[in-house]
């Protein structure tokens, strides 16, 4: 099966959260799809039908960010970008913080996972979960990438106050809204 990103990061993540499924990565030379797409799931269809279209066989594409509650939302499908086009992780998380810091208001936010699935014989499926949590003011932890160095997620527990980049690799997968829902796929791939 093939999991169609171009981010390693997510190829390594993928292929612990879906052990037994052999997942390959693109193979070099193969033009992604314009992401254009007004959700997560329209998003993680377009690069899972592409994919499948170009190269056959099973595929799976995921398609994930962050919504902060008091911004409506954003940035929702812009994560990856949300300091413009090739920003940085560091960057991006910089605009979150002031634009929450200006907001004033409502502190929570959600990450929030789209896996979509094409079986080997054009069959669709998307999974879908979230993980809910609270935006610090400030970075804490080295681990995890993107959002997670402000990031306290609910599922640690009022009292831990740890963020998602203070946890480990094992914990994160348990909670986090790839975790669960690659836990729904995997739930399908093996009934
Ligand atoms: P995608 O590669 O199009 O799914 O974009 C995902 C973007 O959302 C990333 O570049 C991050 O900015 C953000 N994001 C998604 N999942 C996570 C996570 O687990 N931790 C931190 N940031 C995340």
């Amino acid at each position: 099966m093939i999991l169609a990103t171009s981010n390693l990061h997510k190829v390594g993540e993928m292929r612990e959260l879906l052990p037994g499924t052999d997942l390959e990565p693109l193979p070099d030379g193969y033009e992604p799809p314009i992401e254009d797409g007004d959700s997560f799931e329209a998003n993680a269809l377009i690069k899972a039908r592409a994919a499948h279209a170009a190269l056959g066989g099973a595929v799976i594409a995921d398609d994930s960010g962050i919504e902060a509650f008091d911004l409506d939302g954003a940035p929702g499908i812009y994560s990856a970008r949300y300091a413009g086009e090739g920003a940085s992780d560091g960057e991006n998380l910089d605009k979150l913080l002031s634009e929450v810091d200006a907001s004033g208001g409502d502190r929570r936010a959600a990450y929030v996972c789209v896996i979509a699935l094409v079986e080997e014989d054009g069959t669709e499926r998307v999974f879908e979960a979230n993980c809910e949590g609270t935006l610090l003011r400030e970075r804490r932890g080295e681990g995890g990438f993107g959002y997670d160095p402000i990031f306290v997620p609910d599922d640690t527990g009022a009292e831990d106050g740890r963020t998602m980049a203070e946890i480990s690799a094992a914990e994160k997968n348990a909670i986090s809204h790839r975790g669960r829902a690659a836990r729904l796929a995997r739930a399908h791939l093996t009934a």
